[in-house]
């Protein structure tokens, strides 16, 4: 491709497609490069993003880019950024299918990963009724008996959180509960049942969680559970180049998308840890507004 785009979006979810309408609107010249494994395909549905509620993930991307097309300076690319090298102005990005593209400004769009789910069964119910966010899927899932697995700080956290959907809760901690007695008296008054033995199993049909199975023998029935997976930086690019990281794999960015390496910026998942598509869409909007006054600054001051 011989193009020299004056940006590249590497990632095509909420956020990378949120930015291309915006750039696109601005007349810049813009690829979306996205290898298509977004965070959330293992769910059917998004929801409380006003408008799309209750839309599936692959519905909102085609809705996206079908919008986007009517910009004609913003092409797709179906494929994954592999290795990224230059500096502000000239960006090299070559890829899996052995593409190479240059733009002039770069952003990462590259979400999040998670780590395998070391629970035997969690992963065949993932996206169905195991989930990570109430404010997602709680609705779904009220008034029914769920189960949250966390421990010490999290599990207070989740055990308040969830008070909101349904009064039936039990903690799973699967090993040491690394609570407090304080903290124990208070699930107890609040009438959350704890277990703390190692879970064994989830067993469910079609997805649908049945009950935990714990290694003391014990089973807990449920209709949904919530927990908080591992998660990693959704690509290594951004450290590569010189991004500063967080030890979590945020990339550090201001107001704006920017981050520590002049001309590269992130937004949505990859850049904070607030998760909703939302405002990994608003990041991105904000990214594309960043990216295009230093492109216009550049074109004013004859550096463009
Ligand atoms: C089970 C589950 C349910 C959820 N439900 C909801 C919900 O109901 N409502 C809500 O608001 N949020 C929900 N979320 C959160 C939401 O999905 C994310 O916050 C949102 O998708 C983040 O958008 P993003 O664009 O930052 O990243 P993503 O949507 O993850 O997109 C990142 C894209 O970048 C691509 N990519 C990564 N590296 C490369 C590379 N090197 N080259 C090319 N492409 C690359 C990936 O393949 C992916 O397509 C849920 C998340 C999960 C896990």
């Amino acid at each position: 491709m011989e193009t020299m785009f004056d940006t590249a979006i590497i990632g095509g979810g909420p956020a990378g497609l949120s930015a291309a309408l915006v750039l696109g609107r601005a007349r810049k010249n813009v690829l979306v490069l996205d290898e298509g494994r977004p965070r959330n395909r293992v769910t059917g549905e998004i929801h409380g993003f006003l408008t799309r509620d209750g839309t599936r993930p692959a519905e909102f991307r085609r809705i996206a880019r079908e919008q986007i097309a009517a910009y004609p300076s913003v092409r797709f690319m179906d494929d994954a950024a592999v290795e990224v090298t230059g500096t502000n102005g000239r960006f090299r990005i070559a890829t899996a299918g052995g593409a190479t593209i240059e733009s002039k400004k770069l952003l990462f769009a590259t979400g999040k990963k998670d780590l395998p789910l070391d629970i035997e069964g969690l992963s065949d119910i993932y996206g169905k009724s195991a989930f990570v966010c109430p404010y997602c899927d709680g609705w779904e899932l009220r008034d029914k008996p769920l189960v949250f697995i966390a421990k010490g700080a999290g599990a207070m956290h989740f055990a308040k959180t969830i008070t909101g959907w349904t009064s039936s809760r039990t903690l799973c901690t699967n090993g040491p509960d690394e609570l407090t007695e304080e903290q124990r008296e208070e699930l107890k008054r609040h009438d959350v049942a704890v277990f703390d033995s190692p879970i064994r199993r989830i067993e469910s049909v079609d997805g649908l969680v049945r009950q935990v199975v714990l290694e003391d023998g014990s089973a807990v029935p449920c209709a949904g559970i919530f927990f908080a997976p591992k998660l990693a930086a959704g690509s290594d690019l951004p450290r590569a180049l010189g991004c500063d990281v967080t030890e979590t794999g945020s990339v550090v960015v201001d107001g704006f998308g920017k981050t520590s390496v002049p001309g590269v910026y992130s937004a949505g998942d990859a850049a904070t840890e607030l998760y909703q598509a939302i405002m990994a869409a608003s990041m991105g909007m904000l990214a594309a507004a960043g990216i295009n006054g230093e492109l216009l600054e550049e074109a004013w001051n004859g550096k463009g």
